[in-house]
């Protein structure tokens, strides 16, 4: 049995996608990489803004129209967040929500068979330990807990993705250590807020971090996603798990507005004081800390004395990585029910919003030329040359290099999106 598999949205979307995988091709499943030549075709959605559940539709119609044919599976958010749109976009596709991939197997078998098959809701299943198939050979990604212990007024992703269930830290101290063993040379760690770890069975993301850090081996280990309010009452001891040495000095901490207002209004639970002494104290105890933040812009209650304030807080804070969506309802939500700003509005803010950050990533991207940098080589590059990663998980291009290798690399070049060196 041929399958084929396309993944939208987050890394740990695209882990679900790795153990349908691991799963399909433990029960004599083949992995094909276009459509053609597959029995069945997985389509993992994400549906986290509006333009992504565009595209997920359309891709979804498309491939209807393309191979009426052919079985269709469709997992991932959009099972659980918009069933009635999936209802109407493919009627005739098996679904299997997020919480039940480790059924992958069965529901593919009775879907060739012919039957109608719908898997949604949760079994709490633990999703360390199964088989993967990683889409890079060098980097493997752990998921360490699914859901969230938050109600952001805007966020659709915890109807899919449910409570907070942590994963215990010996399945994924083992995973790590199998996946070194296997030849890996970064891991992943990831979940909708990797800081939430454990908060729900006493752990701590701090004490995982560390234990991870414990197997043998030269490699990285890039942290995910952390939300502040979880972050607050730990972290001292998560500054100081990532001052390991296998640890790339990199947080990806959202902040959405630089206005107390709106943050209360999005339902944070934190403030933006509470936001920058986090960084402060990051940035104090490691230097060259890079810095990845997300912006919501043009929520529903941001007017113009809320939107500078925003502004000036990235041009305080000069983020190496900025992730700017403009404000769009999601199905379900509360902020659903508000009124959204005028569109141009909208569009005008975003567009200073990017010209700021593309500044800014050029300005931080600048002052590393001529330094020396450890890179960690992860992928060929599409266009030629060899991807690495230096240890605050800046992009680096070399010419030549070998792939899982560290190497010193004189940085040569600066754009706002990478950097290109030379080794030495
Ligand atoms: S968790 Fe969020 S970002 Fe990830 S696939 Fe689901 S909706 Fe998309």
């Amino acid at each position: 049995m041929n399958f084929y598999i396309e993944t939208f949205g987050c890394t740990f979307n695209q882990a679900d996608s790795q153990i349908m995988a691991g799963l399909l091709n433990e029960n004599e499943g083949k992995l094909v990489d276009n459509p053609q030549e597959a029995d069945v075709i997985i389509i993992n959605t994400c549906y986290v803004k509006h333009p992504t559940e565009q595209k997920v539709v359309n891709r979804i119609q498309r491939l209807q129209e393309k191979f009426p044919d052919k079985k269709l599976l469709i997992a991932g958010c959009m099972v659980e967040i918009d069933p009635d749109k999936l209802q109407k976009t493919a009627p005739n596709a098996g679904w299997i929500s997020p919480h039940q991939i480790t059924s992958t197997s069965h529901v593919v078998k009775s879907i060739l068979k012919g039957d109608n098959v719908k898997l949604t809701g949760s079994d709490n299943s633990i999703k360390v330990g199964l088989p993967k198939i990683r889409s890079n050979p060098l980097i493997h990604i752990i998921q360490i807990c699914e859901g969230c212990n938050g109600a952001c007024s805007y966020c659709c992703t915890r109807f899919a993705r449910g409570k907070l269930q942590s994963y215990p830290g010996d399945l994924i101290y083992f995973e790590a250590d199998k996946s070194i063993n296997d030849g890996c040379v970064e891991i992943q760690l990831t979940a909708q807020d990797t800081a939430a770890y454990g908060k729900e069975t006493g752990k701590s993301l701090s004490n995982l971090i560390n234990q991870v850090t414990a197997v043998n081996g030269d490699f990285r280990v890039r942290i995910g996603m952390m939300h502040p309010k979880n972050m607050m009452n730990d972290l001292d001891n998560i500054i100081h798990s990532f001052q390991n040495e296998k640890v790339y000095k990199f947080i990806h901490i959202p902040i959405q507005s630089g206005n107390d207002n709106v943050l209360a209004d999005m339902n944070r639970e934190h403030s933006v004081d509470d936001f920058k002494d986090i960084i402060t104290q990051f940035q104090r105890s490691i230097t060259d800390i890079s810095i990845a933040t997300d912006v919501i812009v043009g929520y529903p209650s941001e007017d113009n004395n809320a939107f500078n304030d925003t502004l000036k807080l990235i041009g305080e804070l000069k983020p190496d990585f900025l992730h700017i969506s403009k404000y769009h309802h999601r199905p379900g939500t509360p902020a659903s029910n508000l009124n959204e700003i005028d569109h141009h509005i909208m569009k005008e803010r975003s567009k200073k919003l990017n010209n700021l950050k593309s500044e800014i990533a050029l300005q931080n991207n600048k002052r590393m030329i001529n330094t020396i940098q450890k890179v960690l080589i992860t992928s060929k590059g599409s266009k030629g040359g060899y991807i690495g990663r230096s240890n605050n998980y800046k992009t680096v291009i070399v010419d030549e290099a070998s792939l899982g290798c560290f190497v010193e690399v004189e940085i040569i070049e600066a754009k706002s999106t990478y950097l290109k060196g030379e080794i030495i």
